[in-house]
Parts: C-alpha cells; structure tokens; sequence
C-alpha cells in the first residue's frame, strides 16, 4: 500500500544544542520501522526521473525501494551495489536535492521527495551491521582465484579511486593504491567532518577493498617518492589511474592574507578531521558559500572557545551554492551568515589576525558563471571581529608529478577524455575532482567506474 503522506518520515537527529558541543554524527538514521514507512511513499514511476535524470550512477532506486517495502533490506543492498560502491558514503554525503530527490515526483505541488538518500544510507548501513562477515568471504574467495597478471595503480584513495580499484579487483586485476596521507581516503577522510560522514563507514570501505585483495601504500607521493615513468616502468605496472582529488586551495587575494590565523579550509578540516586539533580561536569568519565553507563553520561551532562564527558570502542566499539541508543545520548550530558581504583585507596586529575588513554588496547584472554579479556598495565597510579567518572559496589540482599527461593552462587539471578517463599519456588515466576541479562524490566516483572500464579494455590489449 503507497504511503500518500506529502511529508517524509523524519529521521531522528541529534538536537542542535547537543550537536554543536560534539563531532558525533547528526543524522541518526532510519529505525527498519521507519525505512518502511518512507519506502512506501514511492510510486515506483514508470519512468523514474529519479533514476534516469537525478542519479549520476543511474542506481536502480525504485527496485531497491520496493526491497525495503518487503523488510527484504539485503536484497535492496545488492540493488544497489550493481552501480555503486559507497552506498552508505553517498546516501550520507550526496546533494540529493539536486539529484535524485530532486527529480523525484513525490516533490511536486508542494509535496516533499522520497528520502531517497535516507533510504539508502539506511540499507547500506543494515548490510554493514548483518551481513558484512559472509558477504566479505564470498568475495576474497572469488577474486583470489580469478587475478590476472596485470596490476594497475590508482594515486589517491579518494571516492574516484576507491570506486576505480574496487572495479577493477572485481575484474581480477591486481591494484596498489599510492596516497599521500598516512591515512587512507581521501577527502572522505580528511575532508568531511566526523558530524557528517563518520570514519568507520569510510574504514568500512577500504576493509571491503582489502578482503578483495588491494595493496595499500599510504604516506607516498607522486612526484616525490615516484614518478609515473618508475610505475610504468621498473615497477611492473600495465595502467596508472590518477585519482587525486583537487586538495590546492585557492587564496582570498587580499592584503594581510598571511597573518597568523588565516588559513585555507582545507588545512583547517585537515586538522580537524585527522589530528583532532582546533585552534584556540572565539570569533572565526569563514569566507565562501560553498559546502567546504559549511563544513568549515560546523567544525567552527564545535572549537570549545568559540563565540561566534561567522560565513562571509558576497552574493544573496538565492545564489549560495551549499546544500540549504546543510545551512539550515549550521544555522540551528549557531552560525550566522553575513550575505551580501565582502573581504577587503586581514586586520592584523603583531602579525596576527585580529579582524575582516569587509564591505556591504549589492547584485547587478549575471556575470560568466550566469549569477547576478555582486558589486560594492560606497562607503559601507566594516571590521567583522576575527581572530580565525578561514577560506574557503574553492581549490584546484596538485598535479606536480604527472609527467607526460596534459594539463589545463587555467587551473592545471588533468585533461582526460570524459567517457573513458583517458589521459594524452598512454596507460594513464585520470578522474575525479583532478579532472572536473571540486565536484560531488558520487560524480567521483562515477568516474572511477568509468575508468575502471576502460582500464580493464586497455589491458587486455597492452
Ligand atoms: Fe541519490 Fe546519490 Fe544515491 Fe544516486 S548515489 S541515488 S544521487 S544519494
Ligand atoms: Fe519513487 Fe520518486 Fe523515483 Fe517515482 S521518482 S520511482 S516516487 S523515488
């Protein structure tokens, strides 16, 4: 029986108050009872825009819904394990508003999407909690049999590269992961906060990728302790993917920018996320209206001696590019947003950061990006108190030891055919965020599958 309820059944969340003392995570997750009951809600459509349209992966979403209306969860795991590798990572972390539940039909004349991304983490982290044991057995069995002789490597472990090497072990290819970090995942380790994406789900992951067989080398850097000609050559390997993510920050540009207390989002949630350490800061002014810049205020809220955080966005709330699920939490949190607003300098004093100067904005005309473009407004500046000022207004690619393969001239990205990840290098490909600049995770992963493919064909005739 459909479930006609226009509301989705809520999932229980940690209150606000409680939340921004801790980094446990804030979403809970779907009880069976209510997994049900919001599974019933979908009218396994005919065309399923939310699969065709909304889901990059194409994961069948109303064949593993209609699992989860019949109590069968794991059957709806393996649904979605045909086209996807981090369920209970993108059920946590993807912009469903923009995606599947934003093409869900359920959403239209005032009604809310099918939480299909609730629904999703919850079958994964049911499969993670009965049924990993046998599951992992079956698959270290199949795959030890079935290697080839080739082996690849993947630099970076990160959702493109996670999703690459995972492909690839299950075609039998040997696969050795290069990351630079001593801890293993990429971004989704160190990028996205405890609060959002829990470790052990991350873990779970690349133990899922080691019972298959992958050889992990963490702390290692390409360009520094190898080169692609080395991989290529004395090393034995028959393909490269490249999977490193775009972790480069870029700067604000204004005066006072090297002040003790000014530092990119990345080495903050870095910090934050791998060695628990948050500076001893009370006011903090992030800079951006990006994700990176939630993530950035939420982790602020949780500094023990904060008093006020602050985003500085320079358009309106109708341009913001974050997630309004993930603004709306850092609001309850206690973030105030300063929109319309803009950084001028770095107030210093001894060196270090004791203020934003910033000025008061106005929108006129769409600029390139087809936004309304923010223009100053005379004489409105003001010193927004500040003695941690974060940016966070995008990044680009460290691609310094990716000899021979061509790069942008803008923003040094990777250059690789979109649908098979092709670099101008032969044997080296490339995807993800290296490639786009900062995307989603599942357009990541998305393309490491891609890769994966076309590594797999590569070999077989090289
Ligand atoms: Fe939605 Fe992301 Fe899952 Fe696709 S992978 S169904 S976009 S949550
Ligand atoms: Fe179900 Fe919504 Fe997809 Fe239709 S569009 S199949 S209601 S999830």
């Amino acid at each position: 029986m459909i479930n006609m309820s226009k509301v989705q059944t809520r999932m229980p969340m940690q209150d606000p108050k409680v939340r921004n003392q801790n980094f446990e995570e804030v979403a809970l997750g779907y009880s069976p009872e209510q997994a049900i009951r919001e599974a019933m809600r979908c009218l396994k459509c005919r065309k399923h825009p939310c699969m065709t349209s909304g889901c990059p992966v194409h994961n069948h979403i109303p064949e593993f819904i209609a699992k989860i209306t019949e109590g069968d969860f794991e059957a709806a795991y393996q649904v979605l394990t045909k086209t996807t590798s981090l369920p209970a990572v993108c059920g946590r972390v993807c912009p469903q508003y923009l995606q599947c539940e934003g093409n869900c039909v359920r959403g239209k004349n005032g009604g809310r999407p099918v939480a299909i991304g609730a629904l999703e983490r919850f079958v994964a982290d049911w499969h993670r909690q009965h049924a990993e044991a046998a599951e992992e057995t079956t698959i270290e069995a199949k795959n030890q049999d079935a290697l080839s002789d080739k082996s690849v490597a993947v630099i970076g472990s990160g959702p493109a590269s996670l999703a690459c090497a995972g492909d690839l072990l299950d075609q039998g290819v040997k696969v050795t992961i290069f990351e630079k970090e001593n801890v293993l995942g990429g971004v989704l380790t160190y990028g996205i906060p405890q609060f959002r994406l829990p470790k052990e789900i991350v873990e779970n992951e690349i133990a899922g990728l080691k019972a298959k067989g992958v050889k992990l080398e963490p702390g290692k850097t390409l360009g520094k302790d190898f080169t692609l000609d080395e991989l290529l050559g004395a090393k034995g390997f028959s393909a490269v993917f490249v999977g490193n993510g775009a972790g480069k920050p870029m700067r604000l540009g204004i005066p006072g920018q090297e002040a003790e207390g000014v530092q990119s989002a990345a080495e903050f949630l870095a910090k934050a996320n791998l060695e628990k350490v948050l500076p001893p800061a009370k006011n903090i002014a992030i800079v951006g209206g990006g994700n990176v810049a939630m993530d950035a205020c939420r982790c602020a809220v949780r500094i023990p001696t904060a008093e006020k955080v602050s985003i500085v966005y320079r358009r309106s709330a109708a341009e913001m590019p974050a997630d309004p699920g993930e603004l709306q939490e850092a609001m309850e949190e206690g973030v105030e947003v300063l929109y319309l607003t803009g950084p001028l300098a770095v107030e210093c004093a001894g060196g270090k950061a004791t203020g934003l100067k910033c000025q008061r904005m106005e929108l006129s005309e769409p600029d390139e990006s087809g936004r309304r473009k923010p223009v100053p407004v005379p004489g409105s500046e003001f010193v927004l108190p500040a003695d941690l000022i974060i940016e966070a207004i995008g990044s680009g690619s460290e691609n310094d030891g990716v000899d021979g393969v061509a790069l942008s001239e803008r923003k040094g990205l990777i250059i690789a055919d979109p649908e098979t990840c092709q670099s101008s290098r032969p044997g080296v490909f490339a995807g993800g965020d290296t490639v786009t600049g900062p995307k989603t995770v599942i357009s990541a992963m998305g393309a490491g599958k891609k890769a994966a493919k076309a590594i797999a064909e590569y070999l077989l005739t090289n």
